[in-house]
């Protein structure tokens, strides 16, 4: 059973996407339904609002738990900011998991209206790009040396400097990415995810 973290943010789409690839999901929004659920989606949606109310809800220390003993996860873009070991451009007080040694700027692709998609190649799956569709999307600048990067974009800043942004990475059980594979009707990297569960 894989739950999606349903304080906030784009929750139906990726319990959606699950359910269509044959995969069990239930939301969760307390404490007993993460305990009955094996794996964890972290969706986007906005992590200034999901921390405040994951801490409301009860639920930051048991995930923390979760987490540190391995549960696997996705994270897409909010999702990503959560598990992030460090956080740029966030509320003074914004905290996160710090499961993944990744550095992320909130909204570094820049303001919604920069708002993008594009086709990818990724790692670990089948040869046809996924289409990713990126929202006020978090811009990855940094990953420690545990973190594998699977997916990169090319992209052009509004300073004018390009480079390739890693998009899709993971660590141990956790896979992330800045984009929203929800969105797309492709289940292939949430399979990816949970692979050792299925
Ligand atoms: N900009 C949002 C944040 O900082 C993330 C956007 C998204 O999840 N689409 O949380």
């Amino acid at each position: 059973m894989i739950g999606v973290l349903a304080v906030q943010g784009d929750v139906e789409a990726h319990l959606g996407t699950l359910a269509a690839a044959g995969v069990r999901a239930q939301a969760v929004k307390r404490v007993s339904e993460l305990a009955s659920v094996d794996g964890l989606v972290f969706p986007g949606g906005e992590s200034t609002t999901q921390a405040l109310l994951i801490e409301a809800a009860g639920l930051r220390r048991p995930i923390e738990e979760a987490l540190a003993s391995g549960m696997p996860a996705l994270g897409t873009c909010a999702g990503l900011i959560m598990l992030a070991r460090s956080i740029v451009g966030g509320r003074p007080d914004q905290w996160s998991f710090r499961a993944l040694d990744v550095t992320v700027v909130r909204n570094g692709f820049g303001r919604q209206v920069r708002s993008f998609e594009a086709d990818l190649t990724v790692r670990g799956l089948d040869a046809k790009p996924m289409r990713a569709a990126f929202i006020r999307a978090p811009v990855i600048t940094a990953i420690g040396p545990g973190v594998t990067t699977l997916a990169t974009v090319p992209y052009e800043f509004d300073d004018g400097s390009k480079r390739d942004v890693d998009v899709v990475v993971a660590q141990g059980a956790i896979v992330a990415t800045s984009f929203h594979p929800e969105l797309v009707g492709d289940p292939r990297l949430h399979l990816l995810a949970f692979a050792s569960l299925l």
